[in-house]
């Protein structure tokens, strides 16, 4: 990068900063996006599983290939917003001053061609040093062509992913919710926040909430739709689950509607139940009937006792295996929670895009700070598998490779896993899943010695006279 992109970049990053980074996540690098994604990268992942939306994405073409669909959010109906769309700039776009007709052409054709309920149009690095006036763009398209358009500023130089994630957060409140009235609000009304229903894990807990009578509104992004977002301030109490991604959103939303909201999680049986028992406890307060509290103590009691019973098939299988965990924000306590529960031990737990409450919880929970660290290089990462020997590693797929080098078991607990881990059900398949994992007989002939090894060894001892090479030696490179 030259040094005038540098200075560049630098600047405006100050005008994209913004000094409220209270409850978000400390030490945020510079955005780019092969260094975990830049700022429209986060904002692309937080507003991308609103699922009947056009997602367009104005820009050269290689932002949105490098962003499209990177994460296992679930929709139970439309699929448009898995479809990629973009302006697909080019030199003599922007040498010629075309861009901004192309996106209003770019619009008319989404709009002609797949009717959306609403189009997102998400400003990126090129589009912003340019100077397209987006906002104007989006305001003339609504009019023109008679459908929601949000403009998503969020170019990448602007900061790091968690920077795109709270803006993501800041187009919804200006742009979406408290636009649609909702004809039917109700005193049972909740909004879930930052839930991706990644595998579809909310839908282990929607029905939970059905058998309580508590309607979800609009549970934001995961399986959303458009109009649901847009009269998200009808709810009475919101649960915000990642505290990460959209806890400004939260904040606002309780200041401007007066919707209370609580973070909890949904990983583990006491986390569950403990978030079941807030969100009653909220509507309660803000004019729900007082026999919610009975019933939702009821229905806790059943469905833990169904939980633990399921759980003691793998208790004696799991109690004091060692975990090594190498994830992130929420996922840093409330995992870490959910296996201390079924009896597992935690080697170490990443700390990284976790915020200071993130940080005080999982310190109670293990008593030793010890157990904590940054984000670390796979080198270090992999010595320390070597040192601590850890049963299992949890984590995403950008580490996968460092724990099978190391020949330790491992399982996918970020965006792109392939089981859902929430609620009771998630619980004892997460348990189900770490069982098959460390027990799996392929780990006990991956740390044999290799066959040609042996036989290298063998034939060594037989003809003493014969000049090999060593063992080590000749299987130089398989490892
Ligand atoms: S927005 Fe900027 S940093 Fe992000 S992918 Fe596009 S060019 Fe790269």
């Amino acid at each position: 990068m030259s040094s005038i992109e540098t200075q560049m970049r630098d600047a405006s990053a100050k005008i994209f900063r913004t000094t409220e980074a209270k409850e978000t996540c400390h030490n945020a690098s510079q955005g780019s996006a092969a260094s975990g994604g830049c700022a429209f990268d986060g904002a692309k992942i937080v507003l991308q599983p609103i699922t009947d939306v056009a997602h367009l994405v104005h820009a050269p073409l290689a932002c949105e290939g490098n962003s499209w669909d990177n994460r296992g959010a679930a929709s139970s109906g439309p699929v448009l917003w898995r479809t990629s769309f973009t302006t697909d700039l080019t030199e003599l776009d922007i040498v010629t001053g075309d861009s901004e007709r192309k996106l209003l052409k770019a619009i008319r054709e989404i709009k002609e061609g797949y009717a959306p309920a609403a189009i997102f149009v998400y400003g990126t690095c090129v589009t912003e040093l340019i100077g397209d006036d987006i906002d104007a763009v989006c305001r003339q398209a609504a009019q023109k062509f008679a459908i929601p358009v949000v403009p998503v500023k969020s170019p990448g130089f602007g900061g790091s992913k968690n920077l795109g994630n709270r803006r993501a957060g800041e187009a919804l409140l200006e742009h979406v919710i408290g636009t649609v009235e909702a004809d039917d609000p109700g005193p049972y009304d909740i909004n879930i926040l930052g839930e991706f229903n990644l595998s579809g894990e909310f839908w282990l807990m929607k029905p939970l909430l059905d058998r309580l009578g508590i309607r979800v509104r609009a549970c934001i992004p995961g399986d959303a739709r458009y109009a649901q977002v847009a009269s998200a301030h009808r709810s009475r109490a919101a649960m915000m689950v990642c505290s990460t991604a959209l806890i400004n959103l939260a904040r606002k939303m309780e200041e401007r509607w007066n919707i209370p909201f609580f973070e909890g999680s949904f990983y583990g049986i006491s986390s569950t139940s403990e978030a079941l028992r807030r969100i009653a406890q909220l509507l309660v307060r803000k004019g729900a009937g007082s026999a919610l509290l009975h019933h939702v103590e009821a229905l806790l009691a059943e469905e833990e006792e169904r939980a633990w019973k399921k759980l003691e098939a793998y208790r004696h299988r799991l109690e004091g295996k060692r975990v090594q965990l190498n994830t992130g924000g929420v996922k840093s306590w409330s995992i870490v929670h959910a296996l201390i529960e079924i009896g597992m031990e935690i080697v170490g737990t990443s700390i990284r895009k976790s915020t200071t409450r993130d940080k005080e919880r999982i310190k109670q929970m293990l008593k030793d700070e010890n157990h904590l660290h940054q984000s670390m290089a796979a080198s270090e990462l992999y010595a320390m598998l070597r040192e601590h020997k850890p049963d299992i590693m949890l984590s995403g797929g950008r580490t996968q490779f460092v724990a099978l080098e190391a020949k330790i078991p491992w399982l996918d607990v970020n965006q792109e896993r392939q089981h859902a881990y929430a609620g009771y059900a998630g619980m004892v398949e997460l348990a189900r899943q770490i069982d098959l994992a460390i027990h799996n007989p392929v780990w006990a002939q991956l740390r044999e010695p290799a066959p040609w090894k042996q036989f290298v060894t063998t034939a060594r001892s037989a003809e003493p006279r014969i000049n090999m090479r060593s063992a080590d030696e000749a299987t130089a490179g398989f490892y």
